[in-house]
């Protein structure tokens, strides 16, 4: 069990690495750092509202990896999530750990997120495993839908905490250029924490981006260079 968790932990580093951080090392970040935000498990009916209310009044825009059981249940919060101009990404259909799966049901897990998704006239662009776990096959399958396969940089942990400041200081302590910071949607502790990471981060001088426009950017950068 142990070593099966040191695969996964080192497949995670490997993949996160692969798709964002080792590609901005190198990189000349003197003007405008930029950070992601990543709510992951939602929408929720009870905690995305507020944490979208949140984003608006602070003009903050961020990528939602929702599950599609998630989004079959709460097609309103899905429009409203897409209409304040936030990304949506796949996150499975019901959050299986997907090492435990075979590529065809794999497939299925993609599938039925993204047919419910289209159903809502949505173009979505990544895909997150739950977990991070199996995210190397998972890509494989992620790619026949032509969906990019992303994992984060910065994990709050929000899931197992309950105290908001302990979630600010994640992101305060790991955050740099580029981050990608992994949150839950459906936290209230998350929720709790949101303004206050937003505020720290802007007087920081961070500007928010998509995972989309994370993508311009650096490919531009890397353009530059
Ligand atoms: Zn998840």
């Amino acid at each position: 069990m142990f070593r099966f968790y040191i695969i996964v932990a080192c497949l995670s580093q490997l993949l996160s690495a692969e798709t964002a951080s080792s590609k901005l090392t190198n990189i000349d970040y003197h003007e405008n750092n930029i950070v992601s935000l990543t709510f992951d498990d939602g929408p929720s009916n009870v905690t995305t509202g507020i944490i979208l209310d949140i984003l608006k009044e602070e003009k903050v825009k961020a990528t939602f990896f929702v599950l599609g059981l998630q989004a079959k249940n709460n097609p309103k919060l899905i429009e409203r999530i897409h209409n304040d101009g936030h990304e949506i990404g796949n996150h499975t259909y019901d959050h299986k750990n997907l090492s435990l799966l075979s590529a065809q049901g794999i497939r299925q897990q993609i599938e039925k997120t993204q047919e419910i998704l289209k159903k809502q006239h949505l173009s979505v662009n990544w895909f997150r495993p739950p977990y991070g776990a199996g995210a190397r096959r998972a890509r494989t399958v992620a790619d026949e839908f032509n969906l990019k396969t992303i994992l984060w940089t910065v994990d709050t942990k929000d899931w197992q905490k309950s105290n908001p400041s302990s979630v600010e200081k994640s992101v305060d302590q790991y955050v740099q250029n580029g981050s990608i910071v992994l949150m839950h949607d459906t936290k209230r502790v998350t929720m709790e924490a949101l303004r206050n990471i937003i505020h720290h981060l802007k007087k920081s001088k961070y500007t928010f981006v998509t995972l989309s426009e994370r993508q311009k950017i650096v490919s531009e950068r890397l353009k530059a260079k």
